[in-house]
């Protein structure tokens, strides 16, 4: 299922409108945010990549991909639904390893359009702002310089972005003993993230919170979002 970042609906306009009252009912109440695939686009991450790659290599197919031929996070799936040859993915794995995990690339990812204002509403509100993200310690840096220069609330008090120690650890695993570093900063009351299993995770561990599953593209895992957990396609009310 591809992202639809311009996606509207009465159900999505609802599940925003109840964040928002929500995150404001509590007090000093905690929001974590996820950033891959939630607040942020990493598809652009991607096509820069791939075209990156085309600019080196002289095949010019490559700058056939756009952002709606990402459906999952197969890439000679992405190829085919481009018209690229899908024998391309295995000679740019390599290249795209090496670029995507990069700190500095995550600067081409696209905020999501609505989600820098809606967590903006959420700090003025008075809630405490937690970026949970699996990206790991060395793109810190590049992700607090992302999250700057599409306007989400940095630098400036109750904001903080946790990344994962180390490049291999699990993320539901690494997002769960996170949990209880923030549990220490106050109550939870919002969680948004895209991957099923961590939404399950978050759900289990706060029951009263709210917790939304954003429906853009997520691992291969073979899990399901919890059927009663509100969803959103995107951010715009
Ligand atoms: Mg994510």
């Amino acid at each position: 299922m591809a992202y639809q970042p311009l996606h509207r609906s009465p159900s999505q306009t609802q599940v925003l409108q109840e964040v928002l009252d929500r995150a404001t009912s509590g007090e000093m109440g905690v929001c974590v945010l996820d950033l891959d695939g939630c607040l942020f686009d990493s598809r652009h991450r991607q096509i820069h990549i791939l075209r990156e790659y085309a600019s080196h290599t002289g095949d010019a197919r490559l700058w056939a991909v756009q952002a709606q031929h990402f459906t999952n996070w197969i890439m000679p799936d992405t190829l085919r639904a481009a018209g690229v040859p899908i024998a391309l993915a295995e000679d740019l794995q390599e290249f795209w390893f090496e670029r995507f995990f990069d700190g500095e690339y995550v600067l081409y990812d696209h905020a999501m359009p609505g989600a820098a204002e809606l967590v903006r509403r959420l700090h003025k509100s008075g809630c405490e702002i937690v970026y949970l993200t699996g990206r790991h310690r060395a793109m810190h840096l590049g992700t607090e310089e992302a999250l700057r220069r599409s306007g989400f609330p940095y630098d400036v008090p109750r904001t903080r972005l946790i990344t994962k120690p180390s490049f291999e650890q699990d993320d539901t695993q690494y997002k769960d003993h996170a949990l209880e570093e923030i549990s220490a900063l106050g109550e939870v009351v919002l969680f948004m993230d895209n991957e099923p299993a961590n939404v399950n995770l978050f759900h289990a561990r706060h029951p009263e919170a709210m917790v939304v599953f954003v429906e853009t593209d997520h691992s291969p895992k073979p899990i399901h979002a919890v059927a009663s957990l509100p969803r959103i396609r995107g951010f715009l009310m």
